[in-house]
C-alpha cells in the first residue's frame, strides 16, 4: 500500500485527554490495522471509514518543519506542557524509516528542552 503524502497545516493541538496538554500526529491511519485499535476512528477527516483502518496511510511530510515553526512561537510555559506523540497512530510504523517524522520532532522537541 502507497501512503499519500500531505501537507499538515498544523501539527500541535491541544489534547481533549486529560493527561496531556498537546497531541502531535505524525501520520493518520496505520498499515498494522489491528483489529483491537481504538483509533480507527482517525480517518475519518480524509472520508475514511473504520472498515478501512489499516488500508490508509496520510504522511504528514511537513511535519518536522511545522514542529519547528509551532514550537518557536509558543511561549515556553506552555512548551513545558506534555506532549502526547502519536496518539491515533503507531510512530515508528515502517514508513518512519523513509519519512523520519517522529525521529524528526522529537529532535525539535529535544532543541527546546
Ligand atoms: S495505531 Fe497501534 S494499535 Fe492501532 S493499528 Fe496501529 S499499531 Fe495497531
Amino acid at each position: 500500500m502507497e501512503p499519500v503524502e500531505i501537507e499538515a497545516k498544523t501539527l500541535i493541538h491541544k489534547s481533549k485527554t486529560p493527561s496531556n496538554d498537546y497531541v502531535i500526529n505524525p501520520y493518520t491511519g496505520c498499515v498494522l490495522g489491528c483489529a483491537y485499535c481504538f483509533a480507527s476512528f482517525a480517518g475519518r477527516q480524509f472520508g475514511r471509514s473504520v472498515k478501512e483502518w489499516g488500508d490508509y496511510l496520510y504522511v504528514k511530510k511537513n511535519a518536522v518543519e511545522l514542529a519547528r515553526k509551532e514550537l518557536a512561537k509558543m511561549p515556553e510555559t506552555k512548551r513545558r506542557g506534555t506532549m502526547l506523540l502519536s496518539s491515533v497512530t503507531d510512530p515508528y510504523q515502517g514508513h518512519e524509516t523513509k519519512y523520519r517524522l517522529t525521529q524528526g520532532i522529537l529532535r525539535e522537541l529535544k532543541a527546546v528542552e
